[in-house]
Parts: structure tokens; C-alpha cells; sequence
């Protein structure tokens, strides 16, 4: 009955949640949606959802929403409501007094990966054409940033290489740093599928994650490393590869760089790479790698699949080269099956990338200072474009306490809360003179703000969302927006009100923009997705009907590049004040920080973030299940529940972040990857040890 479209009571979208984009049929009563249930015809999920979409309408309709724009002029001062066109202006007049005053680059925005496509598009436009500059940033920072370094030095473009219906052709799996079950569930249950049908599993993993050992599933080998040690696993699995004769010479010969392969086979080849030598690193026997790394190259198809236990670490982007090295290695790349799969956490991570939301890149990952780029921009926008890069989000922060940055328009992000080191962000917001939020609740950064206006559900607007096999899905409005106005319609009123005019009727105007502007997206339009449902881009003359399988004949760049990747330890070193090291995942039922899922009917399942902790640790520390303990790092203090469990090793404890007073943001440090400031959120050194009732 419903495909791709709408009847009058159903309405197809897309889940606003995590990477896989499930396609969904919000059933509608009036005004109100009253059911969402799964799209049998939704090509990434095949009529399945989980726990969190099915719920997803709930957060939409919450008593907590905000629906009227607040203003005031110092945080200390109460909010008072204001029309949308007093924000609006209040905003504009004082980002152009901040400019007056430090200069064009004093302010900035930052996009949301929960935001559409259009919407995270329009944002940068406002920054780059109304702004002036080049200070955008979005929250792919915090997580992928090192995926879009990685696959594109390698590949030649940042962007997974498979469709999620690959998996059912693959022999090996290797999953490094993810755990789909909870992270991607619907993905999970299909990748479980696959398993049960005989396919074999390497997990690459310093917890053990369902997937090592659950019903009729068991891993063939877990490599339970060390936190931090990733690379140095990597190199190690390389070596045995090369060493033993069992790369894929054909593959190498035809489709990559023979220079940079023999100057990385001298490289992996050395015996610091070794598993017997590489042990003492990551804590894994070498008998265990030598075993995975032949399972991997000799098994048949084998695709990778990567989460941000890869990219949150300070050598996030060479772990991303590392992996890729690996595929290539193997001959793993250009074929239903294979592949590298970076699972994203958020639903328009791979939107908000490919929609130019980076200081340093235009839509479609061109750099700024790309002449002929720079100049089909200018063109389009009627306005000159800085060939510098602007700030990255780190970077926005220091230049708060240089005060040389002094105003932020935030579409749809909570910096405060999801961001490392509460106590360095907040104080970076406290030194600015004109924050503006964008959300649909009352977040943590809006108590720094001057102006709040109420963001739009996914409900309530029209757009596009790109998924993590980059499909694009049509998100179409429900209802009517609670606060009157979507995001891409705010964002559109504040470039006027800066003096840059802007105008669309409809988003779909802003896609046709996208696409006249950007060569991988040059086929995309509404018309196309109505009639396709969904697409995966590159789409233009070349795919018309878009790409499942990238780099079959070619990589992007021409031949695939081999990159030498040098383990180096962490500087977040375990110490005698700070014994263990902590690391954070997440758990079905919740969502990221929360904000959504803990209003939604599925919040009572999981009331709190957890600590997790070997028996080992606990009976050390007088630790039992249910304690509360005290957690310690350099950068801060807080709280948890403990639960003694071995699925940690010892030394190792693990929490999750979903719960805004449990404040795990408050004790992770400022560390980061060393090419795309990726905060180094895995890694924590502390101390963990039992308490009163706080
Ligand atoms: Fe699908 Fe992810 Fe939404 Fe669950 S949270 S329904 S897996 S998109």
C-alpha cells in the first residue's frame, strides 16, 4: 500500500536515530502521530526497526519541548519569550556587533548530524556566505572525523565502501571497535543472520561484546586488547599477512600504488610488528592473532566492520589507514561481501560530512582552498569565499579563552554535554558574548546561551538523511513544527537578518541546489528519491541510479594508497593515582546522550549509566555489585553504580554515556587524534573506588 510515500494516514520517513537509517510508516491521527512502525519496503532495514525508533514518536510530542523562542542579554538574567522574528534579530545584531567589534572570524555555527542534509547544508552556507568565514564545524568531529581523514588518504573518498546487505555475501567478519547489536541493531540482527548461516567472526575488542559469545553465535577468535592499542593490533595483523604470503598480490598489482606497497611491505614486514613482539603492547597472545590474521586473508570474502572504538582514540585516522591497508592487503575491496564499513553512530554523520560542514571543506569534500571549488561557490552565492580553513570545534574553544572567538550559532548539537571535558568546554562558553541554540530541549549548552529558539522533531520536517552505506532517505513532515518553524527555516531568517539574503520555499529546493553544486550528488533530487525511495550516492551521469559497491573497477583516487602507520602509545598513561583505564560504549535502549530516548517510552529500561568492572579490580578496591564508586581522572570526578563483570579484563573499566548526571563527559580528557582532534574518549586513566551514598 505505502512505498516510498504517503497516504493519508501513513506517511513514510526515516528513523532520526543511529547510522542505519531504518525506514519507517508513522501511522497519523489529525495532528498527531500515533504509531511508528518499520518499512517492509525500506531498503536498509527490510521491514525491521529497533527498541529506539519504533519509540522514536514519543520524544516528538514531550511536555519538555521547547516551542517559543527565549532571549536574554547575560546568562545570569532570566529568559524572556520572544516572536521569532525579536530572536532572529537580537541574534543578528549581536553577531554583527561581535564582528564589528573582533573581526569577521569572531563567530562561528555548528551543525548536528541529527539535522537533514538541507538543513546541515543551509548552516554552512550561513557561515561561509552571511558569516563570512570558514568557522563550521559539526559533531562527526567527536566521533568520524578520523573516518573521512582515513578512507579518504587511502581510497579517495570519506565514506564507507558497502551497501548493509553486503554482509550477507561475507565469509570472515572482522569487527573492530563496534558493537552493532546495541550501536546498529537492525544491522546487527542482519550481520547475526549471516553468522548463524555460517560465516565466521574476529572481534577486535577490549570488552566482550554480546557477539563473542551469545546463542548459536560464538567469535572464532576475540583479540581482547588493550585499550589504546588498535594500531599496533593492526600492524601485527598486517605483518602475519605479508610475512606468511598471504596477501592478495593480484589485487595489489592491478589496483594500487606499487611504490607505497613496497615502502609499507618494508615497513610491516619489520619484526617490531610481530605478534610475538606486538604482545607485550596489546595484552594478546600471538598465537591468537597469527590465527585471525590467517582466518582473515584465507577465509574468503572478508569485510570489516568499524565503530568508534576505532576513531575516538588519539590515533583514530591511522587506525582508519591501518584498516584499509588491511582490506587492500587481502584484495577485501570492490565486491558485494568485502569492504570497509564504518558504522556511524548518528543517523546524518555522512550527511553532515558530505554537506561541506568542516572548516576545511565545501560540499562534496572539496577543499577551501581548491581554486575552481571555491569559485563555483562563489559563483552560486554572490560572495567572496575564505581560502583558509576556519575552527574546528577544539579549536573554537581556545580561541574563546584567547577571546578572539566570541559568538556561536549551535543548530541541534549539546557541545556541554557531549564533549570532552565538561569543566574546559564550559568555560569556553562561559568566555563568549553570543550563544545561540538550537534545540528541542532545554539542553546543557543552553544554559549558556543568549538566544534559545526550538528546533523542529524529525517529524516535523521535510529533508533528506544519509545513512552509513550512504543512502540517501527522504525524511517528510508529519506535523506541523511545535515552534512554528524547521531549523532550515530559522537558519534561513538569521543569514537575512545578517544581511545576506536567502530564500527557499521548500527543501527540496535546497537539494536541488546541493546537486547542481556537487558532482557526487549531481542526480539526486526529490523527484528521484519518490520515485527510487532511496539512493546512494555517488549519483550523477555516470550512476544514475546511484552506488552500492564503491571502488569496483577503481579506487576514487586513481590507485589505492598503502600508508605506513606507526604505532605510538597514547600519552593517556595509567599511573599509580590512576591505575585503571576507562573506556565508554553504549546500550540498546538509549540514544547518544539521551535527550531523546530517556522521553520516549522506552526510557525506564535503563534508568542510569553503569560502572562496569573486572572482579579482579572490585575485590581489590571492597567493590560488590550495586556500590556506588567514585571515579577520578585528571580532568575530573564523578559517580556510577558498579557492576562486577568480566566481560571488562582486568584493568579495564566501562561506562556508558547516555545519562546527563552521571557526566562521564566531565572525567574523559582533552587528548584527541592527532589529524582531526577526534577526542581520545576511549582512553581515560582513573582511579575507581567505593563510596557512600552520594
Ligand atoms: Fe533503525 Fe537505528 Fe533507528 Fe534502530 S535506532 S530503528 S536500528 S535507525
Amino acid at each position: 500500500l505505502i512505498k516510498h510515500g504517503q497516504t493519508d494516514d501513513h506517511i513514510v520517513t526515516t528513523c532520526a536515530y543511529c547510522g542505519v537509517g531504518c525506514s519507517l510508516v508513522a501511522e497519523v491521527k489529525g495532528d498527531q502521530v500515533v504509531n511508528l512502525f518499520p518499512n517492509k519496503n525500506g531498503h536498509a532495514n527490510h521491514g525491521h526497526a529497533c527498541v529506539k525508533g519504533r519509540f522514536a514518536w514519543g520524544y516528538a510530542n514531550h511536555p519538555d519541548r521547547l516551542t517559543k523562542p527565549m532571549i536574554r542579554e547575560k546568562i545570569t538574567d532570566p529568559w524572556r519569550e520572544a516572536s521569532w522574528e525579536q530572536a532572529i534579530q537580537f541574534a543578528a545584531d549581536k553577531f554583527k556587533a561581535i564582528q564589528a567589534k573582533y573581526g569577521k572570524n569572531a563567530i562561528g555555527g555548528l551543525v548536528s548530524s541529527r539535522c537533514t542534509n538541507e538543513e546541515d547544508y543551509l548552516v554552512q552556507k550561513l557561515v561561509r556566505a552571511a558569516f563570512g568565514n570558514n568557522n563550521v564545524d559539526t559533531c562527526a568531529r567527536v566521533c568520524h572525523s578520523p573516518t573521512g581523514y582515513g578512507l579518504s588518504a587511502t581510497f579517495g573518498t570519506s565514506a564507507g565502501t558497502q551497501s548493509f546487505d553486503s554482509v550477507m555475501d561475507a565469509d570472515v567478519v572482522m569487527l573492530i571497535g563496534v558493537n552493532p547489536t546495541d550501536g546498529h541493531p537492525v544491522f546487527g540482527s542482519q550481520l547475526k543472520r549471516r553468522l548463524r548461516q555460517g560465516a565466521k567472526l574476529v572481534v577486535v575488542d577490549p570488552r566482550e561484546i554480546n557477539l563473542v559469545d551469545s546463542a548459536h553465535i560464538k567469535a572464532d577468535f576475540h583479540l581482547k586488547l588493550r585499550p589504546g592499542t588498535n594500531v599496533a593490533m593492526a600492524n601485527a595483523l598486517a605483518h602475519v599477512i605479508v610475512g606468511e604470503g598471504l596477501y592478495d598480490e593480484a589485487f595489489i598489482d592491478q589496483r594500487c600504488d606499487s611504490q607505497e606497497f613496497a615502502k609499507w611491505k618494508d615497513f610491516i614486514l619489520d619484526p617490531r610488528h610481530s605478534p610475538e613482539e606486538t604482545a607485550a603492547i596489546t595484552g594478546v597472545p600471538a598465537e591468537q592473532v597469527r590465527g585471525a590474521a590467517r582466518l582473515f586473508a584465507g577465509g574468503g570474502n572478508g569485510a570489516i566492520y568499524y565503530g568508534l572504538g576505532v576513531t575516538e582514540h588519539s590515533q583514530g585516522s591511522t587506525m582508519v589507514i591501518a584498516i584499509a591497508n588491511l582490506a587492500m592487503a587481502t584484495g577485501n575491496i570492490g565486491r558485494p561481501g568485502v569492504g570497509v564499513n564504518p558504522l556511524r553512530g548518528q543517523n546524518n554523520v555522512q550527511g553532515s560530512c558530505d554537506m561541506g560542514a568542516f572548516p576545511h571543506e565545501l560540499p562534496g569534500y572539496r577543499h577551501v582552498s581548491n581554486d575552481a571549488a571555491r569559485a563555483t561557490f562563489e559563483q552560486a552565492w554572490g560572495v567572496e569565499l575564505q581560502n583558509e580553513p576556519g575552527l574546528r570545534i577544539p579549536n573554537m574553544f581556545e580561541a574563546a579563552f584567547d577571546g578572539t572567538f566570541k559568538g556561536l550559532y549551535c543548530q541541534g548539537e549539546d557541545i556541554a554535554q557531549s564533549d570532552p571535558n565538561t569543566q574546559h568546554v564550559e568555560a569556553a562558553l562561559r568566555a563568549m558574548e553570543c550563544i545561540v541554540v538550537q534545540d528541542l530541549f532545554l539542553n546543557e549548552t543552553a544554559k549558556f546561551a543568549h538566544v534559545l529558539l526550538p528546533g523542529a522533531s524529525f517529524l516535523e520536517k521535510d529533508g533528506t538523511f544519509t545513512n552509513a552505506e550512504r543512502r540517501i532517505s527522504r525524511v517528510r513532515k508529519v506535523k506541523a513544527p511545535l515552534g512554528g518553524y524547521g531549523d532550515w527555516e530559522a537558519t534561513m531568517m538569521l543569514a537575512n537578518a545578517m544581511g545576506y539574503p536567502m530564500h527557499y520555499d521548500h527543501p527540496s529546493q535546497i537539494m536541488d541546489e546541493i546537486a547542481a553544486l556537487t558532482p557526487t550528488f549531481n542526480g539526486v533530487s526529490y523527484q528521484k528519491l519518490e520515485q527510487m525511495g532511496s539512493i546512494q550516492w555517488p549519483c550523477n551521469d555516470s550512476a544514475p541510479d546511484g552506488t552500492p559497491t564503491m571502488h569496483i573497477d577503481g579506487f576514487v583516487r586513481g590507485k589505492g594508497r598503502f600508508m605506513t602507520t606507526e604505532y605510538v602509545a597514547t600519552d593517556e598513561k595509567v599511573t599509580r593515582r590512576f591505575p585503571l583505564i576507562l573506556t565508554t560504549g553504549r546500550i540498546l535502549s538509549q540514544y547518544n546522550v539521551g535527550a531523546q530516548t530517556r522521553r520516549t517510552k522506552n526510557t525506564a529500561w535503563h534508568p542510569e549509566d553503569i560502572l562496569e568492572i573486572h572482579p579482579h579490580d572490585a575485590e581489590e578496591r571492597g567493590i560488590v555489585d550495586g556500590d556506588w564508586v567514585g571515579i577520578q581522572s585528571r580532568a575530573g570526578e564523578t559517580v556510577l553504580h558498579a557492576k562486577v563483570s568480566s566481560r571488562v579484563q582486568p584493568g579495564v573499566v566501562y561506562t556508558t554515556f547516555h545519562h546527563p548526571f552521571s557526566g562521564a563527559n566531565v572525567i574523559t580528557t582533552d587528548n584527541s587524534d592527532w589529524a582531526t582532534n577526534c577526542p581520545e574518549f576511549k582512553v581515560t586513566a582513573v582511579q575507581v573506588v567505593k563510596v557512600a551514598l552520594p
